[in-house]
């Protein structure tokens, strides 16, 4: 249990790695981009705040799309001054006297080094006056580092009745996954030797904490299952700890379990991966409404998914067995056709990071 204070937290974001982690990460800059840059009617001439705007990168793609005002609110100081002489190397740094009175038109970003909580402390700003506010807040399983609920406090203090957020919506998803997603088959051949003792103690410690890791969506052997929706337009900061339940049904084309057992259709279902999607939905993004997916099938990003192992392997039918047939193998053979699931995020109390349960219960 590690804890993440303030402190650590924006250190963490002062060295360059993680920027260009993120810069990096196409999927991500292709959504928001999109979002920004191809939805002329809502950017146009729009006051816009940037909620932790690191290298400013998602400021300067508003600024670029022709909003009047770019507040880019960043708590880190080193990454305030990098993002004020970037926005300044690319022309779009808002002067605060202009020579001779007159401002390029595409001079509007503004970088201000705060806390988004304590903004109104740094800057003179109205309440209610942001017509977007755009963010990228989104953490390992979504809701690690819990910053989602500055986003919120932002919405509250500073978004126009009527005014956008950007992306609007957030879901996390389920899906139960096979043995090919666990450590169990490398261990089992090496070189022609047995060394699963090694596999089967990887996985008892997987069980234990949970992995973020890419997952292959062959390796998946059940459907995939919304686990929580969020509008972030209304959903209030208490809904970011949540229970959810769900039954996982099994994939019926996935060859990843053991489906090869013919007789009883059974596959083994090791634990449960967790991924998001934020969307840029039509409410707001007219033009071009997007997605971004972190789901296993779709290309990986910098936030791979959230892997959750079982104490024990759980069965599941892959095929419905009919009655003669499940008699005729026994009870043993004739598992579940679907896994019921408890599972609860919430924020650990003092820190960034979040506690995650997970029950399996009856059918
Ligand atoms: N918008 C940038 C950076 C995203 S990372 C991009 O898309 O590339 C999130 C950034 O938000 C970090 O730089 C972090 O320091 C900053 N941040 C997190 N919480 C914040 C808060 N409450 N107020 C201001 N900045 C915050």
């Amino acid at each position: 249990d590690i804890k993440i204070v303030n402190e650590d937290y924006f250190g963490s974001y002062s060295s360059f790695g993680i920027h260009r982690e993120m810069i990096s990460d196409k999927v991500r800059m292709d959504a928001y981009r999109n979002a920004i840059l191809k939805n002329p009617s809502l950017l146009k001439s729009a006051v816009v705040m940037d909620v932790g705007c690191g290298t400013g990168v998602l400021s300067l793609f508003a600024a670029q799309a022709g909003a009047s005002r770019v507040i880019a609110v960043e708590a880190s100081e080193k990454m305030a001054a990098v993002a004020t002489q970037i926005a300044k190397d690319n022309g779009l740094l808002r002067k605060k006297d202009p020579k001779n009175g007159t401002r390029h038109s595409n001079e509007v970003v503004e970088v201000v080094q705060s806390m988004v909580e304590d903004l109104d402390k740094c800057i003179h700003i109205q309440p209610h006056s942001v017509d977007i506010l755009l963010s990228e807040w989104m953490g390992y399983c979504l809701l690690y580092e819990s910053m989602l609920s500055s986003v919120l406090f932002a919405r509250d203090q500073w978004l126009k009745p009527g005014g956008a957020i950007l992306p609007d919506t957030a879901t996390i998803f389920a899906a139960g996954f096979g043995k090919g997603c666990t450590s169990l088959p490398f261990w089992e051949n090496v070189y022609g030797l047995d060394m699963s003792c090694v596999g089967k103690e990887l996985v008892e410690d997987a069980a234990k904490i949970p992995i973020v890791d890419v997952v292959d969506d062959h390796d998946l052997v059940t459907r995939a299952a919304v686990l929580q929706t969020f509008d972030l337009m209304t959903m209030t900061q208490d809904e970011m700890d949540f229970t959810a339940t769900v039954g996982l049904e099994p994939n019926l084309f996935s060859t990843a379990g053991n489906s090869n057992d013919l007789v009883s259709k059974t596959t083994w279902c090791y634990g449960v991966v967790l991924w998001f999607e934020t969307s840029f939905t039509s409410r707001f993004c007219k033009e071009m409404p997007t997605i971004l997916s972190t789901s296993p099938s779709n290309p990986k990003t910098h936030w791979s998914q959230t892997i959750l192992t079982f104490q024990e392997p759980i069965a599941i039918a892959s095929e419905k067995l009919s009655a003669d047939r499940s008699a005729a193998v026994g009870t043993d053979a004739c598992p579940a056709s679907r896994i019921h699931l408890r599972i609860s995020i919430a924020r650990a109390s003092q820190h960034r990071s979040i506690d995650i349960s997970l029950e399996t219960t009856g059918v």
